[in-house]
């Protein structure tokens, strides 16, 4: 598909269609957000520092209604979107998130509604080698419907779902291949370097590592807000006026924060009953949790190197850094 073919396919999914899509604010912020016109998307290799969850996964959603006994299940109502030029990375980042919440009817309302537009478009900077080039056989391991494969002046297209066939075909565009999704584990499992930083997380454990980092993060959470794969919540309620009625919501939530380790009882050595009491503790769990509970859990890797969390870090704590520093203390130990 060459440019202006693809330019009127942009007008035709807007004529009908909610288009999420990264673009300029008036404070030239790359965001993403609902597309008004066609020459307002942007394409390119920068990310925006916003990810797509917000519209997969919204910051608060309503779960139930409750009266007496009673309870309502709330399912958000929501209008087709499409998500037009997602980073390859964010394809990642989506099919991990689909894993997760593969039995969480809320999120899966919206993923029915929803139709992924990727592109092979990435920044340049800081990627391990599974990232550093598209290659056609990362498609079968990720869920979207149209992806455009980066070409001289154009785009190569390929359809990963009916959806996104009949999308082309509507559009009378024929020129595509179609990917069967083969599930989201790839044979060679995850790249070495992603398995090396979780062998040294958990087998090579350097204390240091941790109490700099604590030392330096102010626990602001600004690196879980800004993470594509990053997904805690917790949930509160909403009483009614009426007796006996409410809601129950769910909102997200940041392990950075005191309350999210926040338990009734005694907690072992910690103190105002809390299971993590320091901020290197916290950082070593957020770390823990994207470099081994995730790759252990779902065999994929639970960070997609998209160097957001760095950007958002008002610490200047750098995530690409810190795997070298516990890759550096991993080799160091192993010499010995
Ligand atoms: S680089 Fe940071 S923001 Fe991006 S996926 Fe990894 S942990 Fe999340
Ligand atoms: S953004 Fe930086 S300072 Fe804030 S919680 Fe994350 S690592 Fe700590």
């Amino acid at each position: 598909m060459n440019k202006t073919q693809f330019s009127k396919f942009v007008e035709y999914l807007l004529k009908n269609n909610n288009v999420i899509a990264p673009q300029y604010n008036v404070e030239a912020k790359l965001i993403i957000a609902e597309l008004k016109k066609t020459s307002d998307f942007y394409m390119g290799t920068e990310l925006p520092l916003d990810s797509w969850k917000w519209f997969l996964l919204p910051p608060k959603q309503k779960m139930f209604d409750y009266k007496g006994e009673k309870m309502t299940e709330a399912l958000p109502s929501v209008k087709k979107q499409i998500f037009l030029g997602v980073s390859i990375l964010d394809m990642q980042a989506l099919t991990l998130l689909n894993q997760i919440f593969e039995q969480d009817p809320y999120y899966q309302e919206i993923k029915k509604n929803t139709i992924i537009i990727g592109t092979s478009h990435m920044p340049k900077d800081n990627f391990s080698e599974y990232f550093a080039k598209f290659e056609e056989n990362k498609l079968e391991h990720l869920q979207f419907d149209i992806f455009l494969a980066v070409q001289n002046g154009g785009y190569k297209i390929y359809t990963g779902s009916e959806d996104g066939q009949r999308f082309l075909d509507n559009f009378k565009y024929k020129d595509y291949k179609h990917v069967e999704y083969a599930g989201p584990i790839r044979e060679e499992g995850l790249d070495l370097q992603m398995v090396s930083v979780m062998d040294g997380m958990q087998n090579f454990h350097d204390q240091k590592i941790w109490d700099d980092l604590g030392k330096r993060c102010i626990s602001c959470g600004k690196c879980t807000i800004a993470c594509p794969t990053c997904f805690c919540f917790r949930m509160f309620d909403k009483s009614h006026l009426e007796q006996g009625s409410g809601e129950r919501n769910r909102c997200w939530d940041s392990c950075f924060y005191n309350e999210f380790t926040q338990v009734a009882g005694v907690a072992p050595s910690a103190p105002k009953h809390r299971l993590m009491a320091t901020t290197a503790q916290k950082i070593y769990f957020w770390y823990e949790h994207h470099f081994v509970r995730t790759p252990g859990t779902y065999s994929l890797p639970g960070c997609v190197e998209c160097g957001r969390c760095t950007r958002a870090c008002p610490a200047d704590i750098d995530i690409f850094q810190t795997q070298r520093d516990i890759l550096a203390a991993r080799n160091k130990k192993k010499e010995k």
